[in-house]
């Protein structure tokens, strides 16, 4: 169970050595599936970046909190979402009637970049009448090339302070994405990550050891809460440590 952001790519740019890496993978009979918090892309999306990486795989290789948190809404219940094709797509898929104006039964907030002042406001404003505010996920940050930049916790945030309402949160390493990596992946054996606080946690959630890779958002001298059961530079290097 891989994790993409950090591991995989840097805003779908690949980490050396991960295409090899994935390939001894797959060599060695091992099934490898990718699991993410950005909700952003959309399937075709993730797998026009995975072909660009040389990484061949399908849709059933992949789980977003795109799709864990539209296992959270009902068929029919009317969302308005910030956030961006990902998280529509799932939605819609699940049969959730899109709007951008209130009312609506949930606010669904997820990494986007169009977040605006009007776009706070507003969704906001239907949490306060009532919508339920789910987050796709709530790391705070999204890792670059280039450094860091605002995840979509920290945009989950800014609602969550300007509604005066908790979140419901859905990507790793929360219950909705647990529920569906259970129901999905049952044989999986092994978490891959560069964030303790999310891949980490839902190892230890599914009971499974984790492997952390500092390629991502974690530096060697960085506290790791909790703990890892093996850390390693990049993909490639745990791969082959794995023997
Ligand atoms: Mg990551």
């Amino acid at each position: 169970m891989i994790d993409l952001d950090g591991v995989v790519w840097l805003a779908g740019e690949a980490i050396d050595g991960v295409r090899a890496a994935i390939g001894e993978l797959r060599a060695r009979g091992v099934r490898v599936v990718f699991a993410t918090n950005n909700s952003a892309p959309t399937l075709s999306e993730l797998l026009a970046r995975m072909e660009r990486a040389e990484i061949p795989a399908s849709a059933e290789d992949l789980i977003t909190s795109a799709q864990a948190a539209a296992s959270m809404v009902a068929p029919g219940e009317r969302v308005l979402a910030l956030a961006d094709g990902g998280a529509r797509e799932a939605l819609t898929e699940r049969g959730a009637a899109l709007v951008e104006v209130p009312p609506a039964d949930v606010v669904l907030v997820g990494w986007t970049h169009d977040f605006t002042f009007e776009r706070l406001a507003v969704a906001a404003g239907a949490v306060r009448a009532g919508a339920r505010l789910i987050g796709t996920n709530e790391d705070p940050t999204h890792p670059t090339p280039e450094g860091l930049l605002p995840g979509a916790g920290a945009l989950l945030a800014a609602v969550v302070t300007a509604a005066g309402r908790e979140a419901q949160v859905a990507g790793k390493p929360h219950e909705a994405m647990i529920e569906l990596i259970r129901r999905r992946h049952p044989e999986a054996s092994l978490v891959v990550g560069d964030r303790p606080s999310t891949d980490g946690l839902l190892a230890r959630a599914l009971g499974l050891p984790f492997a952390l890779v500092l390629s991502g958002v974690t530096g060697p001298e960085d506290p790791v809460d909790p703990p890892a059961d093996k850390v390693t530079g990049d993909l490639l290097e745990l791969v082959r440590s794995l023997g």
